[in-house]
């Protein structure tokens, strides 16, 4: 009797592998030398040693939890065992020469700082809740103290400032290169938000006759020309629709992770790969997966899947990106969008899977002020300041 069975190939493993995006140095983990062995055996147990720069980084837990997500994600991995070792001095010379090309290579021609985390929020399919999440991603995030741009590219249905409750006109300031847009600010907590929207520019109706002519130089004019400021993270929600949006960003912030939103729906889940597909055609990474409207919890306990099971889980295995939690359905968040208040630290069931979300996003995607104390990133930080004068 045969009793083999399938493994992953290590190739598979390899491109698994440059999805895994060194979050100080903005480049994956296989291209940057950091993956000194990777072993196979005739079971499917895989073995990956992952060496760092220093072994008390503190983005260790970080970078091995992103390495076990995607290669779980793999069909017929067994276990997947990570030893931790640390990089030589030749092995960290050589990944800060990259590191160091890989700046000189894409200049920042934004009014957005390199160590901004930009999260691009994309569903593929309108309705799945992608506008109502953004928003309170950002509510979550800045309600830690954090500082959060966000950028409602969805010009066709824009609706993150009714949900986030801001309003306003942008300011725009003649500058000697052409205009600065000011972003609107709202408190939260002891965080910020700083919001650009279509939504800011002029009535909706008027919006709909002519935003179809600046689609595509919206997103350009809203990265480059709004004086942004420092950020910790700058959340995009993103239009649904062809790839040259994700082909732009790629070019303007080719750091930009995106998080693909789904509902447990078969056919949602189908265009949403599509979204993802898009991403990686334009070589943005995929943070993750999250599900949205996952079941609806009755006052006695039971839930109810009422618009399937299953999907989000399924697209995160299909496009190889780890899964970020799922979002049950709530009335209370259509109520409190139409009021411009959060569901956070509200008694709603959307409350903690929400926190949990936004916590998730803490840990795989962490912004450079947590990460200060790491010497790889002080390292990264004396090139760009060494190559910038
Ligand atoms: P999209 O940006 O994907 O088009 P929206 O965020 O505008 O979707 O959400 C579409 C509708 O669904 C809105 O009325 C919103 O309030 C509602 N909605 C979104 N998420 C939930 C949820 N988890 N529970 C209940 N209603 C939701």
């Amino acid at each position: 009797m045969n009793s083999s069975r399938p493994v992953p190939s290590v190739d598979a493993i390899r491109n698994c592998l440059k999805t895994v995006i060194d979050p100080e140095l903005g480049d994956n983990v296989l291209d940057l030398g950091m993956i000194p062995s990777i072993n196979v055996d005739t079971l499917g147990n895989v073995t990956i040693e992952i060496a760092l720069t220093i072994a008390s980084c503190p983005m260790r837990n970080t970078i091995k939890q992103n390495v076990i997500d995607r290669i779980e994600a793999l069909p017929d991995v067994k276990s997947i065992n990570i030893k931790i070792s640390e990089m030589n001095k030749a092995q960290r010379a050589n990944l800060m020469q990259r590191a160091r090309q890989k700046a000189q290579n894409n200049p920042a021609t934004t009014s957005i700082a390199p160590s901004t985390k930009v999260l691009a929020v994309a569903s593929g399919k309108g309705g799945v809740g992608k506008s109502s999440l953004t928003a309170n991603i950002a509510i979550s995030l800045a309600s830690k103290g954090l500082t959060i741009g966000v950028l409602d590219a969805d010009i066709w249905g824009f609706s993150i400032p009714r949900i986030l409750g801001v309003d306003g006109i942008l300011a725009a300031k003649k500058k000697e290169a052409g205009i600065q847009i000011e972003p609107i600010n709202k408190q939260v907590g002891k965080g910020n938000l700083k919001v650009v929207s279509m939504g800011f520019l002029s009535s909706e109706g008027e919006a709909i006759m002519w935003r179809g002519l600046i689609l595509k130089r919206a997103l350009q004019h809203f990265i480059e020309d709004v004086n942004w400021g420092p950020l910790d993270y700058l959340l995009i929600d993103m239009p649904p629709g062809t790839g040259d949006i994700q082909m732009g960003l790629s070019n303007m912030l080719p750091k930009t992770e995106m998080l693909i939103v789904t509902i447990p729906a078969k056919g949602a889940q189908k265009v949403a790969s599509r979204a993802a597909d898009m991403a990686r055609k334009a070589n943005l990474s995929i943070l993750g997966v999250v599900e949205n409207m996952s079941y609806f919890q009755c006052p006695d306990g039971n839930r109810y899947s009422i618009f399937g099971k299953g999907g989000g889980e399924q697209l995160s295995r299909d496009i190889q990106a780890p899964f970020l939690g799922s979002i049950p359905l709530d009335p209370s968040m259509a109520e409190k969008s139409d009021k411009g208040e959060s569901v956070i630290d509200t008694d709603s069931p959307l409350s903690d899977p929400l926190k949990y979300l936004g916590e998730k996003i803490l840990q795989q995607c962490p912004p450079a002020s947590y990460m200060k104390s790491c010497t790889a990133y002080d390292l990264f930080e004396s090139i760009l300041k060494s190559d910038k004068s």
